[in-house]
């Protein structure tokens, strides 16, 4: 099968010929109809989130199962499947109190480079290669463990099941499992990508009454507009602050998601925050890097600044739910796909990400998606 291979950091992906071996007792083989290119993937290109090479990328996609190992039973062969990073094992104390995103097992192992068991399914030239998140899904097919296999319904398109496999999960649950945004509040979103812009129409869909979308890019600006956003500022031209201690009356938001992946806007994202609001990290600086906040005010006022990985998610609850909200018109996440490609034009669309051009570039396999 074709797999995009990233042979060694800071090089382009290489489309080429791999082998899969056949699923394991506890895996499923899922053939891809749509991935999503995310910025972790360019991170990992960079190096910036280190990840072993050679590997196959892409950690965002939902597709068909194809096959399954004899001991797997909660999908069959043509059940529609959104591809989940993170493999929880059901067990381990953070499963069990309800914080699957945070598995003992899954999460130290996400950029391992295997599957949840160690296994690795995927080579090259009789190379083994690595897996990337636990998926790889710039590939025809990828072999999963069991647990990443998420059920869907068969109704919704592909293209959109993949993103909730990643930025639409993220953005959403930061907002909905985290922050838990109340009706009538305020919300400010830096970056509106594919994260940030699933955390918009989240926040509308909550009934956040002022959502305030931070961005330097004019056409996401008006896209944050169209899906939720009250108000949408360049950075560069307005300063948030004020804009945002005007538009409360001198309060504060309560709600403040950073979606850009910048250290230096989590700082921003607390000093726009009201006085036991909540500052949600989502965006993952890079590595090494560091967050400064006001050592005072971190006593006196009380807010809460928390990260949310994979928007603090238990997969078999919420993304069947998300793409229930999509089907009923609720959550418009089509508008999240800006372009399509083959998967030969994926270093295109890492270089149209790149140039800021996409909420989201989607991998098309087939013509079935
Ligand atoms: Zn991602
Ligand atoms: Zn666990």
């Amino acid at each position: 099968m074709r797999a995009a291979v990233l042979f060694r950091e800071r090089e382009r992906l290489q489309v080429v010929d791999v082998d899969l071996a056949p699923p394991g007792p506890n895996e499923v083989r899922v053939r891809l109809a749509a991935s999503g290119i995310c910025a972790s993937d360019w991170h990992t290109v960079t190096g910036a989130i280190p990840s072993p090479t050679p590997s196959v990328l892409g950690h965002e996609g939902a597709g068909i199962v194809d096959a399954v190992g004899d001991a797997v039973r909660s999908v069959a062969p043509g059940d529609h499947v959104v591809l989940c990073w993170a493999p929880n094992c059901g067990r381990c104390r953070y499963c069990e109190g309800g914080r699957p995103n945070l598995c003992s097992v899954a999460a130290p192992a996400l950029l391992a480079g295997t599957l949840a068991s160690g296994a690795r399914r995927l080579t090259y030239r009789g190379q083994p290669l690595y897996h990337y998140s636990f998926l790889s899904t710039f590939a025809e097919l990828v072999v999963v463990d069991e647990a990443s296999c998420i059920p869907i319904r068969a109704d919704v398109p592909l293209t959109v099941a993949a993103l909730v496999g990643c930025a639409v999960t993220t953005g959403y649950g930061a907002v909905v499992n985290r922050a838990k945004v109340e009706p009538g509040s305020t919300v400010v979103v830096f970056g509106v990508g594919g994260v940030g812009l699933s955390a918009v129409m989240a926040a509308s869909l909550s009934g956040a009454q002022q959502i305030v979308a931070v961005d330097p890019a004019p056409w996401k600006r008006e896209l944050s507009l169209q899906v939720g956003a009250t108000h949408a500022i360049d950075p560069h031209q307005v300063d948030v602050e004020s804009f945002v201690r005007d538009l409360t009356g001198g309060e504060g938001t309560d709600v403040a998601l950073e979606a850009a992946g910048r250290a230096e806007l989590v700082a921003l994202a607390f000093t726009v925050t009201r006085r036991a609001g909540t500052i949600v990290c989502v965006g993952v600086p890079s590595s090494g890097s560091t967050v400064a906040l006001p050592g005072p005010d971190l006593v006196r006022h009380e807010k809460i600044v928390t990260g949310s990985l994979y928007g603090s998610c238990r997969p078999r609850a919420d993304m069947p739910r998300i793409l229930d909200l999509y089907a009923s018109g609720r959550l418009p996440l089509d508008r999240l796909v800006t372009r399509t490609y083959q998967l030969d034009d994926v270093n295109t669309g890492f270089d149209d990400m790149l140039a800021g051009q996409l909420a989201r570039g989607v991998i098309t396999f087939g013509d079935w998606s």
